[in-house]
C-alpha cells in the first residue's frame, strides 16, 4: 500500500475583504474528533495581525455607520438567503469539526439564521423615542448610534450559532466586527466570511482573525475596540471581563454552566426521560444548556432512573454524519481523558455508577458513552464542576423545596428545567430557582433570537446579555437631545 500524503489546508485570516496568510510560525491542528483526523491547520495569529484587523475595521466603521440602516439590513436579507441555500454544507462543516450529529448541526444552523432574521429588523429596533412638551415648547428625543469596532470571541461548541449571536446585530446597527473563532472549530467562520462577502458586505466590516490568547489579548487591549462579546468557559470569561472592563470597554461574557432539571412525582415519565436524555447527552453534553444534574423526587426516582438508564444504553454512538447516530465524540483527547477522570472521581466520591459510558466505544474517535451517577450529593466534585461531557448526576430529594434549595447551591445559574403537571409547582419554581433561562416540561430552554440569552451568577458577567432587545442596547449608544422650540409668535 502506498502512503499518500494529503496536504492539509492552512487557514487564512479574513481581513479587509482579503484572505491573508498569517505570518505566525505557530499553527494548531484542527481535527475531525470522530476520526482523530487532521482536517486543517489554524494559525495562532500575532498581535500585529489583530491590530491590523482592528485598524481596518475602525476605518470601515467611518463609512459603514453612515450607510442607511435599511441598506445594511438588506445585506443581511441577502446573507439570510445564502445561509438558507448553504444550510446543508454549513451543517456538515459543523459536524465534521465539532462532532455533533447532522440533525443537531442543522438545528444549530437554524438557530444562527434566526439571529440574522432578528438583526434584519434593525430599522425598527434602532428607533429611538421622544416625548413632546416636557416643558413649554421643549421636547426630548433619544437617538441610537453604533459604538465602533466590536470584538467577538467564541467557543468550540457552537461554531455557527454563537458568532451569529454577535455579528449580525452588531453590524446591522452600524458597527464593524472582528471575530476570533475557537481555534478548535475555526472552519465555519471561513464560510460565514465567504457568504457575507457574497451578500455584498463592504470590505472591513466583518473580519476573522484566527488564534488563541494573543489574539484575545489584542482585542481586549486595543483602544479602538469599543465592545467585547465573549462566550466560553468561566475562567476565561472572568479574565476577559476583568481585562476588557479595565480597558474601559463594554463587555458581555456568557460563561459556564451546570444546569439542573427537577423531576417531580407528578411528571410525565416518558416526556421527562426523553427530554433529559436529549439535553444531557445531545451534542455529547457539550452545550452550555445541557442538563448535568437531575434532582428527582423520591416517589418517582426509581421508575425515572430505570427508564433513563434503559434508554441511554440504546443510544447509537459514532460519526455524526452516519445515519441514526445520536452521540458523537467530545472535542479532543484531553476532553475525553478529563471526562474519564471525572467518572473515576465520581466512583471514588461514593456516587453509584448506574450507566457506565466507558466501555464498548468506537476507537477511531474521542468518544465517551452516556454516563449516569445515582446518589450524588452536593459536596462531590461531579456535582459542582462543569464536566461538559455526557455525564449526568442524579440527586434524590424529598420535595420541590429541597430540589430548588439543592440546585441553588451551584455557583452556576444558566438554565434549569422542571417536569411537573402542577401549576403551583411551576410558579414556585419560577420564583425561587436561581437561573436565567427556565424550561417547563422541556429539555433545552435556549431562548430564541428575539429573547435575551441570560445566565445568572457565575454563568454571566456583564449587564446586557446576548440576543433580544438587550443586544440592541449592547451594540448601540444613545444621544438624547433636549430642544427648546420656543419661537417668535407666528400670529
Ligand atoms: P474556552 O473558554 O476554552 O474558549 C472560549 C474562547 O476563549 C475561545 O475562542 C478560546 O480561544 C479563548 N480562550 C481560551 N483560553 C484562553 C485564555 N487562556 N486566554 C484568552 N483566551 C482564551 O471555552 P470552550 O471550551 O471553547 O467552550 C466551552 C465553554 O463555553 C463551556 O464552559 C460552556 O459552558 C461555555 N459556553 C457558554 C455559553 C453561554 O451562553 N453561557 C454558550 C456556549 C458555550
Amino acid at each position: 500500500m502506498t502512503n499518500v500524503m494529503v496536504k492539509v489546508e492552512k487557514l487564512k485570516n479574513y481581513i479587509n475583504g482579503e484572505w491573508v496568510e498569517s505570518k505566525t510560525a505557530q499553527f494548531e491542528n484542527v481535527y475531525d474528533p470522530a476520526k482523530k483526523e487532521i482536517i486543517a491547520q489554524v494559525p495562532l495569529s500575532t498581535k500585529e495581525e489583530v491590530d491590523y484587523a482592528v485598524e481596518v475595521a475602525a476605518k470601515a466603521f467611518e463609512k459603514w455607520k453612515n450607510v442607511p440602516v435599511q441598506k445594511r439590513a438588506r445585506i443581511l436579507f441577502d446573507f439570510h438567503q445564502l445561509l438558507q441555500k448553504n444550510k446543508e454544507e454549513l451543517a456538515r462543516i459543523i459536524t465534521v469539526e465539532n462532532g455533533k450529529n447532522l440533525s443537531e448541526a442543522l438545528g444549530e444552523v437554524g438557530r444562527g439564521i434566526e439571529n440574522v432574521e432578528f438583526a434584519a429588523g434593525a430599522p425598527t429596533l434602532m428607533m429611538g423615542d421622544s416625548l413632546t412638551n416636557i416643558a413649554t415648547d421643549v421636547e426630548i428625543t433619544n437617538y441610537r448610534y453604533p459604538i465602533g469596532v466590536v470584538g467577538g470571541i467564541t467557543p468550540f461548541n457552537f461554531p455557527m450559532m454563537v458568532p451569529c449571536w454577535m455579528f449580525p446585530m452588531a453590524i446591522a446597527v452600524g458597527n464593524t466586527f472582528v471575530l476570533k473563532p475557537s481555534e478548535r472549530t475555526p472552519l465555519l467562520a471561513q464560510k460565514l466570511a465567504q457568504l457575507l462577502e457574497e451578500a455584498g458586505l463592504p470590505k472591513g466590516v466583518f473580519n476573522v482573525v484566527h488564534g488563541a490568547h494573543d489574539v484575545v489579548n489584542g482585542l481586549l487591549d486595543h483602544p479602538e475596540v469599543k465592545a467585547i462579546s465573549f462566550v466560553g468557559s468561566k475562567p476565561v470569561g472572568e479574565y476577559v471581563y476583568k481585562r476588557g472592563s479595565q480597558n474601559l470597554k463594554r463587555v458581555q461574557a456568557l460563561t459556564g454552566a451546570k444546569n439542573h432539571s427537577v423531576v417531580l412525582n407528578d411528571a410525565d415519565l416518558e416526556l421527562a426521560t426523553t427530554n433529559v436524555i436529549a439535553s444531557a447527552f445531545g451534542s455529547a453534553g457539550e452545550r452550555c444548556m445541557a442538563c448535568s444534574v437531575v434532582t428527582v423526587e423520591e416517589g418517582i426516582a426509581d421508575a425515572f432512573l430505570d427508564r433513563l438508564v434503559e434508554k441511554s444504553k440504546e443510544l447509537k454512538i459514532g460519526h455524526g454524519l452516519d445515519e441514526g447516530v445520536f452521540l458523537g465524540p467530545v472535542i479532543r483527547e484531553e476532553n475525553q481523558k478529563r471526562t474519564l477522570g471525572y467518572i473515576q472521581k465520581g466512583i471514588e466520591e461514593g456516587a453509584t455508577l448506574v450507566c457506565d459510558g466507558r466501555g464498548n466505544l468506537p476507537e477511531e474517535g474521542y468518544f465517551v458513552g452516556p454516563t449516569i451517577f445515582d446518589d450524588v450529593t452536593t459536596d462531590m466534585e461531579i456535582w459542582k464542576d462543569e464536566i461538559f461531557a455526557p455525564v449526568l448526576s442524579i440527586v434524590r430529594v424529598k420535595n420541590l423545596k429541597e430540589a430548588v434549595e439543592t440546585a441553588n447551591q451551584s455557583e452556576f445559574a444558566n438554565g434549569a428545567c422542571l417536569y411537573t403537571s402542577n401549576a403551583s409547582a411551576i410558579r414556585y419554581f419560577r420564583e425561587n430557582i436561581d437561573a436565567g433561562m427556565l424550561g417547563i416540561n422541556l429539555g433545552v430552554p435556549a431562548p430564541m433570537a428575539f429573547f435575551a440569552f441570560s445566565g445568572w451568577k457565575s454563568s454571566f458577567y456583564g449587564t446586557l446579555p446576548a440576543n433580544g432587545k438587550d443586544s440592541v442596547d449592547f451594540y448601540t449608544r444613545k444621544k438624547v437631545v433636549t430642544a427648546n422650540y420656543k419661537a417668535p409668535s407666528f400670529e
